[in-house]
């Protein structure tokens, strides 16, 4: 599916895997061209990935500031308040810089580009790397409406992305940002049952891993209520209310509230 194209320049300060998946992501959903695109890192291995698919690929920070309106700080958290401050000097008011460190506070990404600097805190989730994140974004220091629709447009094209406060990033990273290793456990418990039945290993965490796909998209698609969904395939007396009265037994439902509370905790206690 095409997607509007933007016009601005994006610029990744770090071509690891994240700034790789976001690249590639732009491009095929035409959202940018990668002529728009530049990107930078010192290992020439990660030069060499984003040249592969046409992206300009550079040595230092500073020339992707130069030529960039958007600015991913694609780096891992320790070495995004040095960047920063390393490029500092070079930022101005047409730059938006987009972090997606994880941990790093709009006060501190401030403190490092300084008190002028428009920036967007991202907190994506791994399924970035295959187009179907779940993320959020909250604005810090001057960062617009302008700005928050130039990132959502650009994460359209990798998945979905929500505006929240910075004060509800705990919880966005106790359901989103943990949340795959909740489904992951979920896809191979229901392939374990599947085994159990009778199904060999292999059809049964393709029909798990489709099974969970699927509703989930019925979910996004239909706008129902998931509990309404649940409803429409639960017939009287039937199989899956046979089996669903199952989970709430163990206790499933109270299980992941508990799961993503304990998270959003943890996470607030390391932040
Ligand atoms: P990565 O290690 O693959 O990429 C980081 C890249 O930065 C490396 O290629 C490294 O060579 C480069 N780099 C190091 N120092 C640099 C410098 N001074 N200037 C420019 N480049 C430099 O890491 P990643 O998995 O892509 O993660 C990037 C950021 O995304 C992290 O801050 C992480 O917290 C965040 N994040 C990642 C995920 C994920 O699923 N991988 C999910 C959420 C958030």
């Amino acid at each position: 599916m095409g997607l509007a194209k933007l016009e601005k320049r994006v610029g990744f300060i770090g071509a690891g895997q994240m700034a790789e998946a976001l690249a590639r992501g732009f491009i095929s959903k035409g959202v940018l061209e990668a002529s728009s695109m530049i990107a930078t890192d010192p290992v020439a291995a990660r030069r060499e990935v984003f040249q592969s698919f046409d992206v300009k690929a550079v040595t230092t920070n500073v020339e992707v500031v130069k030529e960039s309106d958007i600015i991913f700080v694609a780096v891992k958290p320790q070495y995004v308040e040095p960047v920063l401050k390393e490029v500092r000097g070079h930022l101005t008011d047409r730059h938006t810089i987009v972090s997606i460190a994880a941990g790093k506070t709009l006060a501190s990404l401030k403190g490092a580009a300084g008190d002028d600097a428009r920036i967007v805190r991202v907190m994506p989730n791994t399924p970035c790397l295959v187009g179907e994140t779940a993320s959020a974004m909250c604005l810090g220091g001057q960062a617009n409406d302008e700005d928050a629709e130039n990132v959502r447009s650009l994460f359209s094209s990798v998945g979905r992305i929500v505006q929240v406060d910075e004060k509800m990033l705990s919880a966005v990273t106790g359901l989103s940002g943990s949340g795959p290793a909740y489904v992951f456990l979920v896809i191979e418990a229901l392939a374990d049952g599947g085994v159990k039945a009778g199904l060999p290993r292999d059809i049964s965490v393709a029909l798990a891993a489709q099974t969970v796909l699927g509703s989930a998209k019925m979910v996004l698609e239909t706008g129902k209520h998931p509990g309404l969904l649940k409803d429409m395939v639960t017939s009287p007396g039937g199989t899956t209310i046979a089996g669903y009265h199952e989970l709430e037994k163990a206790g499933v439902r109270a299980g992941l509230i508990n799961a993503v509370v304990a998270a959003t905790n943890r996470a607030d206690e390391i932040s």
